[in-house]
């Protein structure tokens, strides 16, 4: 399929899933992730109209960038080791996987503007996932206010691999009631009012869940 064909299966099943929960389609970021697929592909993807492409690692960030350039954002969605932060810091627009103290005092050294970042929660507790527990968070945010570069834009999560829908929801309302708590701090550093949530398996439910940036790959570019 064309990614043309599978954006506009996306946007009807976005449309769709903003209806369910009386949200607008405009407040949803969607973010062709390009990881597995070729530079043509991910050109592909720009000449139907994505807007936001996603890379998980600088290798791949790099190839594309140099191919696509400006005319889309760029999001780090993978971990990011402090060394290569210098590599990405001017070509990303977002990091949506930040999930230490070091790799924000890297943002904030090597970044000459505030950067906005995703904290990465590890809502599901799953060993093989990154990010930080629910209740390191609130803390966490606190010590980034000594960071001028790097800004509190939202939280990220991975649901685990499952089709049990209840499931996932409960993950996806857990990111979204501790945005809320944050949020609801107006604080200057943290505005924190986006939610990172939903892949190819379950944008929708997370969309119906609040989700105002989804990170779609195989759905979208294929994988
Ligand atoms: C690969 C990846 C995605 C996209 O996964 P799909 O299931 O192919 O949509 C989203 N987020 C992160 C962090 C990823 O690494």
């Amino acid at each position: 399929m064309s990614v043309k064909e599978n954006l506009a299966q996306i946007n009807e099943t976005i449309e769709q899933a903003c209806q369910n929960c009386g949200r607008t389609k405009d407040d949803i970021s969607v973010i062709a992730v390009t990881k597995y697929v070729s530079i043509e592909r991910a050109k592909e993807a720009v000449e139907a109209g994505v807007e936001n492409l996603g890379e998980n690692r600088k290798e791949g960030l790099l190839e594309k960038y140099e191919a696509i350039g400006d005319q889309v954002n760029w999001h780090f969605i993978g971990s990011l080791q402090s060394r290569k932060v210098k590599d990405v810091i001017d070509q990303v627009s977002m990091i949506h996987s930040l999930d230490r103290k070091s790799l924000a005092k890297e943002i904030n050294k090597r970044a000459e503007h505030p950067v906005s970042c995703f904290i990465q929660v590890n809502v599901s507790g799953e060993e093989s996932k990154h990010g930080l527990a629910v209740d390191e968070v609130e803390a966490f945010v606190d010590l980034m206010k000594t960071y001028d570069h790097v800004k509190i834009v939202g939280l990220m999560t991975m649901a685990p691999h499952t089709e049990n829908e209840e499931q996932l929801r409960g993950v996806f309302r857990k990111l979204r009631a501790l945005r809320d708590i944050i949020r609801d701090k107006h604080l200057p550093h943290a505005p924190c009012e986006w939610l990172s949530m939903g892949m190819s398996n379950d944008y929708a439910i997370a969309i119906e869940e609040g989700a105002t940036h989804v990170r779609i790959g195989s759905k979208l570019v294929g994988g």
